[in-house]
């Protein structure tokens, strides 16, 4: 249920983005003038906003805070060529997800209308802030939480949506090094893995710092029943070229629905490429690696859209990959994906919502 979706709108006396350089942009640390709030009480969503980004009163009894009853999505808008324009990818997908993940969190759908016109009006307002520098982008934080104040364990009743916006310079993909887990477990079946859910990320911070105090930058995770089976590559999904077929995990409740991972299988399959949505054992990743079969490994994720994979490790031993300047599929997806987003190649797939 939803409210007639009139935004009210506090605008900053004054905005910050002068003050920005656009050049030198780390990730997540810089957010634009305007965020957008909406509130769901007895039933219906209402009291849509835009006030000025900065932090609010949030009750110390909110089930968010206790239990993690929270939910996010992350996606990006780019600067058209004539700068005119912002390009946001796919965002009707992350609002289809969104609701996947609200559902299985025991919280409110979001309407079609409150995801797409908070996000126009949001955009629209904050538009001097989609960096127009090459390989930059806005990237766009819609999120949900428990609003409610009380601290028994049951369905909450009031939430509250929000979206931020953070301008985002280049990822410089230096590929990583990666750590084939067979220990901790970052989603089981029956879990909430699927979901974007706040406490799945929580509670991967552990053993990726293990990694990474190791020397590997992040984690292939594999399922919780056995360790047998691929499922993720930290907060990414992982894919494969092996003997020139594109193999990827096949989706399951365990295993997040990416949207660029989906993106990455389009493309190939539009170019005529072999792919395979399938499961993936520990066992044949590692005898494919040994006998030097695997030509390419990358994370597919918004972040970075591509981060290639240069060495894989298991048991105490480290495999290498072939380097990124052999691999032919990764980096043509990767640019081709960079010029739809930024709209110099043709939308052929309907991707880009143009604000
Ligand atoms: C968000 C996310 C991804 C990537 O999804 P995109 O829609 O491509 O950004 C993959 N795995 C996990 C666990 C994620 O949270």
């Amino acid at each position: 249920m939803i409210d007639t979706m009139k935004i009210a709108i506090q605008q900053v006396n004054k905005t910050r983005v002068s003050e920005i350089d656009f050049a030198n942009l780390a990730f997540g640390k810089v957010y634009t003038d305007h965020m957008f709030m909406a509130d769901y009480r007895e039933g219906t969503w209402k009291n849509f906003r835009i006030v000025p980004y900065g932090y609010m009163p949030v009750s110390p009894a909110t089930p968010a805070i206790h239990y993690g009853q929270s939910i996010f999505e992350g996606m990006k808008a780019y600067a058209s060529a004539d700068g005119n324009e912002a390009l946001v990818f796919r965002p009707m997908d992350n609002w289809k997800r969104m609701n996947i993940s609200a559902e299985r969190m025991c919280m409110p759908q979001i309407p079609e209308e409150l995801f797409m016109e908070s996000l126009n009006t949001l955009i629209d307002l904050d538009r001097a802030w989609v960096p127009n520098v090459e390989g930059s982008s806005l990237y766009i934080r819609p999120f949900m939480f428990s609003a409610d104040e009380y601290i028994g364990i049951r369905p909450s009743l009031d939430f509250t949506f929000m979206i931020i916006l953070s301008p985002v310079g280049p990822y410089y993909a230096t590929p990583v090094k990666v750590k084939i887990e067979t220990h901790y477990t970052r989603a089981v079946q029956g879990g909430t893995g699927y979901a974007k859910a706040g406490g799945n990320y929580g509670g991967a911070i552990y053993p990726a710092k293990l990694a990474q105090d190791k020397g590997y930058h992040q984690l292939l995770w594999t399922d919780g029943k056995n360790h047998e089976y691929i499922e993720e590559s930290g907060t990414m999904n992982v894919m494969f070229v092996i003997d020139d077929v594109l193999v990827t995990p096949a989706l399951s409740d365990s295993i997040l629905a990416g949207i660029t991972r989906q993106s990455v299988l389009d493309l190939a399959r539009h170019w005529g490429m072999k792919t395979e949505e399938r499961k993936v054992s520990v066992k044949e990743l590692v005898s494919a690696l040994e006998q030097g079969r695997v030509q390419e490994a990358f994370g597919a994720g918004t972040a970075a859209t591509i981060a290639h994979i240069e060495l894989i490790g298991h048991d105490g031993k480290d495999y290498k990959l072939p380097p990124v300047s052999e691999r032919k599929f990764s980096p043509r997806a990767f640019q081709e994906l960079e010029n739809v987003k930024h709209g110099k190649s043709p939308d052929l797939f309907g991707w880009i919502h143009r604000i």
